[in-house]
């Protein structure tokens, strides 16, 4: 029974666990991520840019990187880091860019 264990105990010993998975987790996406070009993201994909600044979020669609944005299909998606500007505080250079990936198909 879960709830029999002391709490301090099973704190610890899921956030052994929790953390390797958490980093490995971490560092698989970053890889991917850092090898995607605007061409390989799908159709249920979103490159998600976050501003360091004020922590506003935004999810852009790859057509519209291609067809509002004008880049490159070939470019990688990491490289649009330094060339967003957050709408909200105007801050440049300020992005943190991830992929979300979007619902499997099912
Ligand atoms: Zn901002």
């Amino acid at each position: 029974m879960p709830q029999l264990i002391p709490y301090i105990d099973t704190r610890a010993a899921w956030s052994e666990r929790d953390r390797a998975a958490h980093y490995r987790e971490q560092a698989d996406n970053f890889r991917r991520m850092a090898k995607m070009r605007i061409e390989d993201l799908g159709p249920g994909n979103f490159v998600k840019v976050e501003c360091g600044g004020c922590k506003h979020e935004t999810l852009i669609p790859a057509s519209a990187l291609l067809q509002g944005l004008r880049r490159q299909p070939t470019m990688r998606v990491l490289d649009l880091q330094p060339r967003l500007r957050c709408r909200e505080c105007d801050a440049r250079g300020e992005a943190v860019v991830s992929i979300r990936w979007g619902e499997p198909a099912a």
